[in-house]
């Protein structure tokens, strides 16, 4: 006898790539603002998109409920920075209430989170990533351009204060600027007993003030300059991230690495990026991409039309991604605008 397929199921294409790989995760850019200029991240003059190129909220929220719709489970917001953005609480609200999702998280610098981690958690926003590169105010100063570390050290008090499930720190460690931190930072987690992820700088964007390559740091040395004080025993984790993550014997946070250089993920892989002006993004690490702004746009309220759109985008998803910081950046888009 024939299976009975429901409705609703046959209806709904899951997400499933020409490798096989399923997309269940959406990182969404709000915004490619940001109050801070973090060097690893921007141009010192960065330009930011005009405000017709970017979508309003209400065109956001349609293409989270379009994704969900199609079987997404998390969906984390990000930018620039998410919460320099008008009204993004209300995103955030809408966001959280699509049924079928298990999970708004979302990734700051911290700078609002005294005023806001509050009203972000009632907004349905379950965990949070914050940046943290140094503990030296000047060092901060410098790394972020502009960024004040007390208003984010505050920052992430309020957010430990406001009940999310779990909040997480990445810092990018960069030779010769904080890679002398390391344990300082790993200290700083364990006493409030936060995750802690250390990052490798990506190639993303081209910057002529800086060398990329000669501050590299590969989580191979992070992972050593911890060693030498903590032993780390390597955990499985099953997010499809591409962190890999150990503990501690004397702590209950987990300590990880994201190393696109050394440590290539992508056949784990199971995430898209929508950047603020439309587009979505197959791969960090390349420029396929499909255009669902004008999508959006020409086709105002055709749920079925955006649906059709994302699904055919998704055929797109390349294998891997190949980034090599001795080459001259293949990937010219900056992370802000990305959606880091
Ligand atoms: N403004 C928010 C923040 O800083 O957390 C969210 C956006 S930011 C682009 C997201 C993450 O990307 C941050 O943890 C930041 O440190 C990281 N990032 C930015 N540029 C990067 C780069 N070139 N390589 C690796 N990580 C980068
Ligand atoms: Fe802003 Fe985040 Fe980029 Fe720093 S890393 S400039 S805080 S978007």
């Amino acid at each position: 006898m024939n299976a009975i397929v429901p409705p609703a199921a046959a209806a709904t294409p899951a997400l499933v790539d020409r490798f096989g790989r399923r997309v269940d995760y959406v990182r969404i850019s709000v915004t490619d603002r940001c109050d801070f200029r973090c060097v690893y991240c921007m141009a010192e003059d960065m330009q930011f998109l005009p405000r017709r190129e970017i979508l309003s909220l209400e065109e956001l929220a349609a293409v989270a409920e379009a994704f969900v719709s199609l079987g997404v489970k998390k969906i984390r917001l990000t930018g620039g920075e998410p919460l320099v953005r008008h009204d993004v609480l209300w995103l955030c609200e809408r966001i959280a209430a699509l049924p079928g999702l298990r999970e708004l998280v979302l990734t700051t610098n911290g700078s609002q989170l005294v005023k806001m981690a509050p009203a972000l958690r009632r907004a349905g926003v379950k965990r949070l990533n914050i940046s943290l590169d140094s503990l030296d105010a000047r060092r901060f100063r410098a790394l972020t351009r502009v960024g004040e570390l007390a208003q984010v050290l505050a920052g992430i008090d309020a957010a430990l204060d406001a009940g999310f499930e779990r909040v997480k720190l990445n810092s990018v460690i960069l030779r010769g600027n904080n890679d002398d931190e390391v344990l300082a930072l790993l200290e700083f987690a364990r006493e409030r007993g936060t995750d802690i992820t250390f990052i490798e700088e990506m190639p993303l964007g081209r910057m002529d003030d800086r060398d990329r390559a000669a501050s590299f740091c590969s989580s191979e040395e992070v992972r050593a300059l911890i060693r030498a004080r903590h032993a780390l025993a390597a955990v499985g984790d099953d997010s499809g991230g591409p962190a890999r993550y150990y503990r501690m014997p004397d702590s209950a946070i987990r300590v990880g690495f994201i190393s696109p250089h050394s440590h290539n993920f992508c056949h784990l892989c199971n995430r898209v990026r929508l950047t603020v002006e439309g587009r979505l993004l197959l791969c960090l690490g390349n420029e396929h991409s499909a255009d669902l702004r004008a999508v959006l746009r020409e086709h105002p309220g055709d749920r079925a039309a955006l649906i059709a759109a994302i699904v055919r985008a998704i055929e797109l998803k390349p294998e891997r991604h190949h980034f090599d910081l001795a080459a001259e950046p293949q990937i010219v888009r900056f992370m802000n605008t990305t959606g880091g």
